[in-house]
């Protein structure tokens, strides 16, 4: 059996990732979402285990020191990080697994797992990307402005993402996000144990 990959999906506020990501473990059962740790406090309607792991900041703290994280960031004065034990049995089940984490923890993950797959949501444009935030009704025009503020620091780093996916229509963006991942687990440098299988299988002919 296959193993599964990595799959890193980042994207501004607003940019839609979140109905992306469900819409595409909806209609696949070869992806699973990694829960992340966090030590910010759950938003109404969050759910313990679903949404996020919620813990203190010396159990946090200590999962660090125990190696039981992939990666870890802070963001806005709040721990987050990626439990190890479910990726890698997910990874070994043959399942893609998603994780939804900012340009921090996607870096480290690029460095720590090349094999990885580092996608980045976007909508078209700056401006749409404020009609989205505007439209959610539920946010200040000065928390607007901040993650607007924020998307456009973040945009510097979109340059080392593996894949740039836009967000105009959600069908359109799940498919692509299916295809991309499909085509970047064909590349060689993901197939290596295929490729020595082949080449033990050609070893008889060679004369
Ligand atoms: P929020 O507080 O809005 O749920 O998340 C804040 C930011 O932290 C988002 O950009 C989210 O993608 C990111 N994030 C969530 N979980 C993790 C994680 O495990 N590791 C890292 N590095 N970032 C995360």
């Amino acid at each position: 059996m296959d193993k599964g990959i990595l799959v890193v999906i980042s994207g501004f506020s607003g940019a839609g990732k979140g109905t992306v990501i469900k819409k595409l473990l909806s209609e696949s059962d070869e992806y699973c979402l990694s829960v992340s740790m966090t030590t910010r406090n759950p938003r109404p309607g969050e759910v313990d285990g679903k949404d996020y792991f919620f813990v203190t900041r010396e159990k946090f703290e200590q999962t660090i020191a125990e190696g039981g994280l992939i990666e870890h960031a802070q963001f806005v004065g709040n721990y987050y990080g990626t439990p190890r034990a479910y990726v890698e049995q997910k990874i070994n089940e043959g399942k893609n697994v998603i994780l939804e984490i900012e340009i921090q923890g996607a870096m480290n993950i690029k460095k720590l797992y090349p094999e990885s797959v580092l996608l980045f949501i976007t909508p078209p444009t700056g401006e749409e990307l404020e009609r989205r935030l505007k439209g959610r009704g539920t946010e200040t025009e000065d928390v607007i402005a901040g993650r607007l503020s924020r998307a456009s620091e973040e945009s510097e780093g979109i340059g080392e993402y593996d894949y740039i996916v836009v967000n105009d229509d959600l069908d359109k963006c799940v498919t692509d996000v299916m295809e991309t991942i499909r085509s970047a687990k064909r590349k060689p440098e993901r197939q290596m144990d295929f490729i020595e299988e082949l080449r033990k299988g050609l070893e008889i002919y060679h004369r």
